[in-house]
C-alpha cells in the first residue's frame, strides 16, 4: 500500500462520518468506524444484475460489484446482510480486476457498477485504473447512498462516468432515527449537486441511445409510514435540480430483519405509493423511472437480494 493510500485509512475521512479511526488496526485491537470496515477491500458479490433501471441494465445486465459494509447503515437496509452483518470476503485489487474481467467477458454486461464503494474508494480507484489499462473502458457506475462529501466526489471525478445516488431522507429527524445521521438531507443534496456538476443528467434522454454512458440518476425508496419524507425529498430535488433531473421512484421496500420499529415492519401500502406518485407527476419531472408495487406481495418482490445465494437476485434472466 503506498503512502497516500495508507494515510487515507490511518485516519479515515472517506465519507462525511469522518470517524478519524485507524482502519489499518481494525481486527488487531483497533476501533472500527461506523462502516465497520478495516483497510482491506471486502466484496459480497460480483455478477450481472437485471434489477437496475433499463438504461443501466440493458439486455445483458449491469456488472455489479457489491461491497461489504456501509457508512450509512440504515436500520431497514434492503441489503442488510452486507451492510450490517458483514457478509463478504477480502479481495485484492488484482483479484477484483480478474473477477470483473471474467464477468465482462462471459456475461457481456454493459457497465461496471460499484455498489457502496465509498469506504474503499482508494482501492476502487486502483481497480478502475487497472481495468482501463487492460483496455476495458465500459462506463463506470458509482452506486451510492448520497451521503458523500464533495471533496471525495472530486477525487472520484475521473473515475466515474455515471452516478446513481439515493436521496433517502429530507427529514433530518428521520435520518437521525433510522441512520444516526441528522445531517443527511443537506449533505446528500450538496453531493448530488456536485455529481450533476461533474456529469450532467443521465445522457440517454439527449442521445436517444438505450444504454447510458454518462450522467446522474437519483433514486428514492418510499418508506412505509413516511410519505411526508418522500413528498419533501422529491420537492427538494425538484427545487434544487429542476425538471430534467432523472428520478427513479422505488416501491420495493420489504422488512429485512425482525428488529425494525413501527411502520418499517410492513411493506409499502398501495395508497402510500399512489400519493407519492401523484406528487412526483404534479411536480413535473420529465424523466421518471417508476417501480410500481407488485400485486403479488412478497413472492413477487424480485429486487430484494439474498447474498448467501450464488445468484442473489430473483427475476431477470439469471433469477
Ligand atoms: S468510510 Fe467508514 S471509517 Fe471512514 S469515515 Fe466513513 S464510516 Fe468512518
Amino acid at each position: 500500500m503506498h503512502d497516500r493510500m495508507k494515510a487515507a485509512f490511518e485516519s479515515c475521512r472517506l465519507c462525511p462520518r469522518a470517524c478519524g479511526v485507524d482502519r489499518t488496526r481494525v481486527g488487531a485491537g483497533g476501533r472500527a468506524g461506523v462502516c465497520g470496515e478495516g483497510d482491506r477491500m471486502r466484496v459480497a458479490w460480483v455478477g450481472p444484475h437485471f434489477g437496475e433501471e433499463p438504461p443501466i441494465t440493458g439486455e445483458n445486465g449491469s456488472g455489479t460489484v457489491f461491497f461489504t459494509g456501509c457508512p450509512l447503515r440504515c436500520v431497514f437496509c434492503q441489503n442488510y446482510q452486507i451492510s450490517h452483518e458483514g457478509l463478504g470476503g477480502v479481495v485484492s485489487v488484482e483479484e477484483l480486476v480478474e473477477r470483473i474481467v471474467r464477468m465482462v467477458e462471459e456475461e457481456h454486461v454493459h457497465n461496471v457498477n460499484f455498489v457502496t464503494p465509498d469506504p474503499f474508494f482508494p482501492w476502487v480507484f486502483q481497480v478502475v485504473e487497472r481495468l482501463r489499462e487492460k483496455g476495458y473502458d465500459l462506463p463506470v457506475v458509482l452506486n451510492l447512498s448520497g451521503y458523500q462529501s464533495v471533496e471525495m466526489l472530486r477525487l472520484a471525478e475521473g473515475v466515474a462516468d455515471i452516478f446513481l445516488p439515493d436521496y433517502k431522507y429530507s427529514d433530518s429527524r428521520l435520518a437521525a432515527r433510522y441512520a444516526s445521521c441528522p445531517d443527511y438531507p443537506g449533505v446528500a443534496l450538496d453531493a448530488i449537486g456536485e455529481m450533476v456538476r461533474q456529469k450532467g443528467f443521465l445522457d440517454v434522454f439527449e442521445t436517444g441511445e438505450s444504454l447510458a454512458g454518462r450522467g446522474v440518476l437519483v433514486r428514492h425508496l418510499i418508506l412505509p409510514g413516511h410519505v411526508e419524507n418522500s413528498l419533501d425529498a422529491l420537492s427538494a430535488l425538484f427545487v434544487e435540480l429542476g425538471p430534467d433531473l432523472p428520478v427513479s421512484l422505488m416501491s420495493q421496500y420489504r422488512p429485512r430483519t425482525d428488529r425494525l420499529p413501527g411502520s418499517l415492519t410492513r411493506p409499502l401500502a398501495r395508497e402510500e405509493f399512489d400519493r407519492v406518485y401523484a406528487h412526483v407527476e404534479e411536480l413535473g419531472f420529465r424523466h421518471l423511472f417508476v417501480q410500481f408495487p407488485s400485486e403479488g406481495g412478497e413472492e413477487e418482490a424480485p429486487f430484494v437480494p439474498d447474498f448467501r445465494e450464488a445468484r442473489p437476485f430473483r427475476g431477470g434472466p439469471n433469477g
